[in-house]
């Protein structure tokens, strides 16, 4: 039955109610608080019992058919919405927003909360050590507005982006953005490749009224910047369905503040993830993040993906990491007290977003707690104190009992001397369930009868439980009334228990409630220290991030870095420390050294010997040196650079149709058209996508293209030996080449890069390393001999005719020239029997 069909003047009541509030939010999946569950109907409970293979029921609603339903329990509905999420969905909560006891006719139910991949304010669905950014964007045809937000945090950010669709895709997946609002009239084309070559969900919506918190604009003045904030704000209202007090003044982002680093450079250099398994252990993030706190690492990562281009500010990092490095002591007092606190901005956030509890009060009161003695520290380091928050502190420790649960509605949250009715309300409770304990006992007495008893049930309250075979001792005067019957037994009641009963449920009823607005009181006394409460956050997450620093570059031999203006590489002993740490055998540091003249080093060596390894050190060292970190080396002296492009390995954007090759070539131009002299380009092998000589004169007219007009620091590496001789062309450019060790054809890698060129590619032994059949490696030396003395391709293609490929015999061979027969058990010896056999 199609819900579009029904007609909402034959269906019940509650239809009715369900079928008005789906209207107003026909594309998203309506979760219809009914009692314990959260129900859907119609194309939502097919939907939703298809994507969760829940079971699909149906509903009489007063028609000729059942509706179609589909439920999930309330107190599980998280995981449900977690997953409807993840498959592209948005979800509203409607809830019974008045006490079914007190209800007139139909509960009334409201939707509170409208749940968007962007909009995520449950921490359990989110990764506290990331951002969850929801972002607007709007195009002005000259240029792009973007906006984004974290909802828990409170964080707003708006910028201008060039109208170039390459840089907006690589700051939306920079900043690993879950949710964009685009309007109406936006690019269609664009919406269909964000949506499905990046995974962006997109959210369409026009509201552009003027936004009611007019402080949040503090900091901007520009038009266009507000215009888009606005959207953003107006959404995540609508989303929220009430006034976010939490959100921070919007911070206007300056990207020429920022070290640019183009979508690919944060992809080949394994910045927050592998290339392989798309994880973060083994990235840099995961290198680097010896945080003890949510927020610092959440900040750490922003600092990777746009580390900074201001000298005072990086070196004000770097100076306070050289102050920890030397007063250890104070420095690991530091870590273990920043261990202590919990994530005190998404902890703002949860009480402006109503979704708090006892729990979370409690983290918050902790944290606090451990403030003091930070200032401690940051007195002995002279830095500025932090906020200690007295008066909050005291008002939690006074009120938010330890032991409270999750709930927030059934009591147990405040403690006990806070509040006198609470207390008052307790004791009568307690009172009562004293005298129903008596009670048994007397009663026992009073009818003589022994194994008399007294329970309880939601549905019945307090009664007394008489075993079938006692029944007969029950006389007239103990005044006892029949209330149910079961197997064994029967329960009755008496006036006096019902009395006590209603005392106690009673009381009960009431101080939940008292509790419950005593919390509300609670929460909204701390949202007055929101403002305060997000300072201090961003302070300790400031802290954190350089102690991490600190802690990395003591444990793995890191140096302070000098920022020179004169153009000049010079690193010592430069290690890659990802790779450092996840190799067996031991890593071979290297020297990158480059002159004010130098520009362009060309590195040549063969495939596995370290070319893209030592592009990739360079690549990070420069970035951990604008973040303000010590770097991987014997001693380090480097410029600032302002944009970083790479073009290392395959690249697997191939979702838009283009052929490797194609997205090479792109790349490759971004980066000619957009590099400047204060650029930085790693281009590794590029041109190996088509034919030989093509590949080769583009490498080597890029090169030129680089040296001449770019004049930036490049690092090139080839396999086009050629392209060694325009060292002797152009002063900027000079020769680099990775070491191999080579004897009797075989080769060892010694992983030393060293000055001048190679004039072989030893592709061929590296392949004999790889287990190629050695029938294909003395083929393949043998042609290659005869490519070498330019024997005509006929006669190549001659002996190709007439090899013969004995492969299965070499094979064997060599397998039997493995085995000593006499170090060989029986059982071994079977074993390879049978090899030989399925190898023949
Ligand atoms: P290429 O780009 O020349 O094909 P890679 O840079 O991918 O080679 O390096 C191949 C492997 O060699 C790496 O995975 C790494 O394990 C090892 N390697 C590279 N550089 C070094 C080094 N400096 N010290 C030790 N091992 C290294």
């Amino acid at each position: 039955m199609e819900r579009k069909e029904v007609n909402i003047n034959e269906v019940s009541p509650m239809m009715r109610e369900y079928l008005k509030t789906k209207s107003e939010y026909e594309d998203v999946i309506l979760f219809y608080r009914l009692g314990d569950f959260y129900e859907m109907f119609f194309d939502d409970a097919l939907t939703v019992s298809h994507e969760l293979e829940l079971t699909l029921t149906g509903k009489n609603a007063g028609l000729s058919e059942r509706v179609p339903m589909c439920g999930v329990p309330h107190h599980s509905a998280n995981i449900y919405i977690g997953k409807l999420l993840e498959r592209g969905f948005k979800v509203a909560i409607c809830e019974q927003v008045e006490d079914p006891k007190n209800a007139k006719g139909i509960v009334k139910r409201e939707v509170v909360q409208v749940v968007s991949p962007g909009t995520i304010t449950n921490t359990d669905l989110t990764n506290e050590k990331d951002n969850n950014y929801i972002a607007s964007l709007i195009d002005y045809k000259y240029v792009y507005v973007l906006s984004y937000a974290d909802i828990l945090t409170g964080k707003i950010y708006t910028t201008y982006i060039s109208r170039n669709d390459d840089k907006l895709i690589s700051y939306l997946i920079n900043l690993n953005i879950k949710e964009l609002i685009v309007m109406n009239d936006f690019d269609k084309e664009l919406k269909y490749s964000l949506k499905n070559n990046y995974n962006i969900f997109i959210s369409t919506f026009d509201n552009l009224d003027s936004y009611n918190n007019k402080d949040i604009f503090f900091n901007i003045s520009d038009d266009k910047l507000i215009r888009c904030t606005t959207l953003l704000l107006n959404y995540l209202e609508y989303s929220q369905r009430h006034v976010l007090e939490h959100l921070q003044r919007v911070e206007y982002v300056d990207s020429k503040l920022f070290l640019e680093l183009d979508k690919e450079c944060i992809r080949n250099l394994e910045l927050v993830e592998t290339l392989k398994n798309k994880d973060r252990v083994n990235s840099l993030l995961w290198f680097m993040d010896k945080t003890k706190t949510a927020m610092g690492s959440r900040l750490l990562k922003s600092y990777i993906i746009s580390p900074s281009v201001d000298k005072d500010e990086i070196i004000r990092r770097q100076d306070l990491c050289k102050k920890l490095i030397e007063e250890f002591l104070i420095k690991s007092e530091l870590s273990d007290l920043l261990y202590e606190i919990y994530d005190l901005e998404r902890l703002t956030g949860k009480v402006s977003c109503g979704n708090v509890n006892a729990h979370d009060l409690i983290q918050l009161k902790n944290s606090i707690k451990v403030l003091p003695n930070i200032n401690i520290i940051l007195e002995k380091l002279e830095l500025p104190l932090l906020e200690e928050f007295k008066e909050l502190y005291e008002l939690l420790d006074s009120s938010i009992s330890e032991s409270a649960g999750v709930t927030v509605k059934e009591g147990g949250i405040i403690k006990d001397g806070f509040n006198e009715e609470v207390d008052e309300l307790r004791s009568i409770r307690k009172n009562g369930k004293d005298f129903i304990s008596k009670f048994e006992s007397e009663e026992r007495e009073r009818t003589g009868i022994k194994n008399l008893k007294i329970g309880y049930n939601k549905v019945f309250g307090y009664y007394i439980e008489i075993s079938k075979g006692q029944l007969s001792s029950i006389k007239e005067e103990f005044n006892y009334e029949r209330k149910q019957t079961i197997s064994n037994c029967e329960r009755f009641i008496t006036p006096l228990l019902k009395e006590k009963e209603n005392m106690i449920l009673g009381a009960e009823e009431r101080v939940n409630n008292l509790e419950y607005d005593l919390f509300c009181f609670i929460k909204d006394e701390i949202k007055k220290y929101i403002p305060s409460l997000q300072n201090v956050s961003a302070k300790i997450a400031y802290y954190d991030v350089i102690q991490s620093f600190a802690s990395v570059a003591e444990a793995n031999r890191f140096v302070r870095p000098i920022i020179n203006n004169d153009n000049v590489i010079e690193i010592i002993e430069g290690r890659h420390p990802v790779v450092e740490s996840v190799i067996s055998s031991e890593y071979i540091p290297n020297d990158i050294i480059m002159d004010s003249n130098t520009n362009i080093l060309i590195i040549t060596g063969p495939n596995m010997s370290g070319k893209s390894t030592y592009m990739r050190e360079l690549g990070i060292i420069v970035i951990l040196n604008q973040i303000g970190s010590f770097v991987p080396a014997k001693k380090a002296s480097l410029p600032i650079f302002d944009k970083i492009f790479t073009r290392i390995g395959a690249s697997d954007d191939l979702t838009q149709g283009d052929s490797t090759f194609m997205v090479e070539m792109k790349e490759s131009a971004n980066a000619l058209n957009n590099a400047t002299e204060n650029s930085l380009i790693l281009f590794d092998e590029l041109g190996r996508g088509t034919s030989t000589y093509d590949g080769m004169s583009l490498a080597g007219s890029i090169i030129e293209y680089i040296s001449k007009k770019v004049k930036c620091k490049t690092l090139f590496s080839t396999h086009y030996h050629e392209l060694t001789d325009m060292e002797n062309m152009f002063s900027s450019i000079k020769n680099v080449h990775v070491s191999i060790d080579e004897k009797d054809g075989e080769i060892t890698f010694l992983h030393k890069v060293m000055p001048g060129a190679v004039d072989k590619s030893y592709g061929i032994n590296v392949a004999k390393l790889a287990g190629l059949p050695s029938t294909v490696i003395k083929r393949a030396d043998e042609l290659l001999l005869s490519y070498e003395s330019k024997d005509d391709s006929k006669n190549v293609k001659v002996k190709q005719f007439e090899l013969d490929f004995s492969e299965t015999q070499d094979e064997l061979r060599e397998y039997i020239k493995t085995i000593n027969p006499y170090e060989v058990t029986p059982i071994e010896a079977i074993n390879i029997l049978a090899e030989i056999k399925n190898k023949s």
